[in-house]
């Protein structure tokens, strides 16, 4: 049995339709016989609406406290994807990333992720459940919440995977993987079915629009394997792996 995590960002869950999507889709993963930890998003442009309005009413907001709010947005997609999961017949439970055990420093607003003890997300996987994470926050040592930096929940996910010994972390979008150039203004770009760290790392113009380039650096420090795919179609994408590893090797491909 494979131990897959699935990473969905705001535009894959941007409303209620899309989160019913995407619940149908981890489940389809768990009923495969995977072990299923998603990590998402704040739904759409919640998380810019939170800033607009957070600077709408103070001009210089003390870090703390947009942090706090930032953190409410994934709150919201976290559950509400629980209960679509509950709603298609299985169980879930979600975890904000303190109760995941994402701890960091207290640079708030752009944190570093000090280390990962997921032990309540390894117990509910353990009783059968799919786990579902809120990314881009953990917690301070003084227990406040943080945030990770925008665009922070590509890094949860692959330090959520790396935390739980997983096979490989899934980022799911809106595109077909990663692409010689931005597929939606040059027709003629061609999908890259593998590529090892160190040329996405280079490749600041496209693939860096795909995947947070921490994200990308976390992997490849921990040889974790990452299949940028679409929410929307069954289609392979791109496989990022680390030298040696046989891309037919990988589940749920
Ligand atoms: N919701 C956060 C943001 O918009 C984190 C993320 O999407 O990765 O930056
Ligand atoms: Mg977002």
């Amino acid at each position: 049995m494979a131990l897959i995590v699935q990473k969905f960002g705001g535009s894959s869950v941007a409303d209620a339709a899309s989160i019913e999507r995407v619940a149908k889709r981890i489940v389809q993963t768990k009923r495969k016989g995977n072990d299923v930890a998603v990590v998402v998003s704040a739904m759409g442009d919640t998380t810019d609406d939170l800033i607009d309005q957070a600077y709408s009413i103070d001009s210089n907001p003390p870090a703390r406290e947009m942090d706090m709010l930032m953190t409410a947005g994934e709150r919201i997609s976290m559950s509400l994807l629980a209960m679509a999961i509950h709603a298609a017949g299985e169980h879930a439970h979600s975890f904000t990333g303190s109760q995941a055990g994402f701890m960091t420093d207290a640079r708030f607003g752009a944190a570093h992720i000090k280390s990962v003890k997921p032990r309540r997300v390894r117990k509910v996987l353990d009783e059968g459940c799919i786990a579902i994470v809120a990314g881009f926050q953990g917690v301070n040592a003084d227990g406040d919440y943080t945030t990770l930096g925008r665009g922070g929940s590509d890094t949860s996910a692959v330090a959520l995977a790396v935390a739980l010994g997983a096979d490989v972390c899934e980022i799911y979008t809106d595109v077909d993987g990663i692409f010689t150039a931005d597929p939606r203004i040059v027709p003629t770009a061609r999908r890259i079915p593998v590529i090892p760290y160190e040329a996405i790392l280079e490749m600041a113009s496209c693939g860096s629009k795909v995947l947070a380039l921490r994200c990308v650096e976390y992997a490849q420090r921990f040889n974790m394997p990452l299949h940028v795919r679409s929410s929307f179609s069954s289609r392979m994408g791109t496989l990022v792996l680390p030298e040696g590893v046989a891309p037919g090797s990988l589940p749920n491909l």
